[in-house]
C-alpha cells in the first residue's frame, strides 16, 4: 500500500547545524487515509467518504474496525472497473452514492470526499464533484474534498490535507484570538482550554472543531499554536488568511507542554502586568507531570531507541524521551523534517543526534540490526519481522491514536515505551 519511490544515493547534509541523512528509497508507511480513524471521532457531525478501491476499504475497516458496531461515520465508495467505462458514469455514481447517504443520514453536516491512489480515482475531479454536490445540498451539508492517496500523503499528512481543506471555510475575524491547530483528544482539549482560561488567554479556538457548525474564525490577528508537527499545509493556508505562527516545541511531556504554553503566554504580553501568574498556574502542573515521569525514567534511562519514519512525531518524541527520560537516540527517522515547524524541537535534541529524512527501508533495517537498539519505533509492517528477530518494538500508530499531549498525559506517553520493554523482559525471564 505504499508507493515505491526510485532509489537515489543517500546523502548526508548539514542543515541548520543538524546533520540529516536524506533517503529516497522504498517506504513502508501508511497512507493519509489512516487519519480518518481519529478525525471522524473528533468532528462529530462529519462523514468521510473515501473514493477508492477495495484495498482502501480494507485499510480503513481494519484500522477502525470497531465502527462496524456503531452508525459509521466513514465508508468507501469503491470505484471499480465497471466505472472505467466512462468518467461521466463514475461522477453519476458518486452523486447517487452521496445523495443516498445524505438522505439516509440527516445527522451528517459535513461530508469529506477523500481521494485515493487508484488511477480511476485520480481521473475523477473530486474538487468539482464537491462543489457540484455542495450546491445541491447547501446549506444543510458542506461538502469538501482532500486527498489521502498514498502517492501524495503519508499517514499523518491525511490530517494536514483534511484541515487545509477546512481553512477556506473558516469565517473571518478582526479580533485577536489564539487558534490551537491539530486534532487533540477531547479530554486533552478540555485540559488545554482550562489552562488558557487560568492564564487569562482568550478567546481560544480549536481546529478541527468538535462540530462542523463551530468553525473557528481566522484573520490578521489570529495567532496559531500548532499541537502537531505535521500540519505544514494547514499552517500555510492559515498564514495566507493573515494568521501568524507562534514558534514553540510541541506539547509532549512536562517540558514540551510548559514551553508550548509559554509561547502563547509570551505572545499575549501578560508578563509585565502579572509576572508570577505563569509560574503559579503552570508550575504545579509541570512538577506533578515531572513526578509522574520519575518511575518511567528509572526504567528508560540509558535505553537506546531507534525511530523508523512514520508519524512525523518522531522529533518531538525523541526530544521528550532523551531530555525527560534519559533515553539514548540511535537514529531519529521522519518521513519529512519540516525544519520551520520543528525549529524549537531541533534545538533541544542532544548534539550529534543522527536524523534521517525519508526512507530507504532496507538500508535503514541494516542500520537498525547493526545497532541492536533496546526499542524500535516503527509502523505495523516492520514491527512483526523485527520482533521475530528478537527486537522490542512500539507501533508508531499507537502514538497518534492515544491521547499523549499535555501534562496529565505525560506519564501515559512514557508508559507507551516502558510497556513493550516490560513485556520483552517478562518473555525473556
Ligand atoms: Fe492503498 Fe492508495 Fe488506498 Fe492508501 S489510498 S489504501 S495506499 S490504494
Amino acid at each position: 500500500m505504499s508507493p515505491v519511490v526510485p532509489l537515489i544515493a543517500e546523502q548526508a547534509e548539514a542543515c541548520a547545524s543538524v546533520p540529516v541523512l536524506k533517503q529516497r528509497g522504498q517506504r513502508e508507511v501508511f497512507c493519509g487515509l489512516t487519519g480518518i480513524v481519529w478525525l471522524h471521532r473528533k468532528i462529530q457531525d462529519a462523514f468521510f467518504l473515501v473514493i477508492g478501491s477495495r484495498t482502501c476499504a480494507h485499510l480503513i475497516q481494519s484500522a477502525a474496525g470497531v465502527m462496524i458496531f456503531a452508525e459509521p461515520r466513514f465508508a468507501t465508495a469503491i470505484i471499480d472497473e465497471r466505472d472505467l467505462a466512462g468518467l461521466a458514469d463514475a461522477n453519476e455514481e458518486l452523486d447517487r452514492v452521496v445523495t443516498r447517504l445524505l438522505e439516509r443520514r440527516p445527522d451528517i453536516k459535513m461530508l469529506f470526499l477523500v481521494g485515493s491512489c487508484p488511477s480511476e480515482v485520480i481521473k475523477l475531479d473530486l474538487s468539482r464533484a464537491a462543489s457540484r454536490l455542495s450546491q445541491r445540498f447547501a446549506p444543510n451539508v458542506r461538502i469538501l474534498n482532500y486527498s489521502g492517496s498514498g502517492i501524495e500523503t503519508t499517514f499523518t499528512q491525511g490530517e494536514d490535507a483534511c484541515l487545509a481543506s477546512l481553512v477556506p471555510q473558516l469565517p473571518n475575524t478582526d479580533e485577536r484570538n489564539l487558534l490551537v491547530v491539530g486534532a487533540l483528544a477531547d479530554v486533552v482539549e478540555d485540559q488545554v482550554r482550562r489552562l488558557f482560561d487560568e492564564l487569562g488567554i482568550a478567546p481560544v479556538n480549536f481546529l478541527p472543531p468538535r462540530r462542523s457548525t463551530e468553525l473557528p474564525p481566522v484573520g490578521a490577528h489570529t495567532q496559531v499554536l500548532l499541537a502537531q508537527p505535521f500540519l505544514g499545509d494547514t499552517l500555510a493556508a492559515l498564514q495566507a488568511r493573515g494568521a501568524t505562527r507562534l514558534a514553540a516545541p510541541f506539547p509532549l511531556g512536562a517540558e514540551g507542554t510548559t514551553e508550548w504554553l509559554r509561547a502563547a503566554w509570551s505572545a499575549w504580553g501578560r508578563q509585565a502586568a502579572e509576572p508570577t501568574r505563569f509560574a503559579n498556574v503552570v508550575g504545579p502542573k509541570r512538577e506533578r507531570a515531572a513526578r509522574s515521569l520519575a518511575r518511567h525514567r528509572l526504567e528508560l534511562q540509558g535505553k537506546r531507541i531507534f525511530f523508523f519514519p512514520d508519524s512525523q512525531l518522531e522529533v518531538p518524541l525523541a526530544r521528550f524521551l532523551s531530555r525527560e527520560l534519559g533515553m539514548k537516540l540511535v537514529e531519529v527517522g521522519s518521513p519529512y523534517l519540516h525544519r520551520t515547524l520543528l525549529d524549537r524541537e531541533l534545538d533541544l535534541l542532544p548534539e550529534g543526534t543522527q536524523l534521517s529524512e525519508g526512507q530507504d527501508v532496507e538500508r535503514q533495517l541494516d542500520r537498525c540490526r547493526a545497532a541492536r537498539p533496546d526499542i524500535v519505533v516503527c509502523g505495523l509492517g516492520l514491527a512483526n519481522p523485527l520482533e521475530g528477530e528478537g527486537m522490542t518494538t512500539k507501533w508508531s500508530i499507537e502514538l497518534v491514536f492515544s491521547p499523549v499531549h499535555g501534562f496529565e498525559q505525560a506519564a501515559d506517553l512514557a508508559s507507551l515505551f516502558t510497556r513493550p520493554l516490560d513485556r520483552r523482559s517478562r518473555l525473556v525471564a
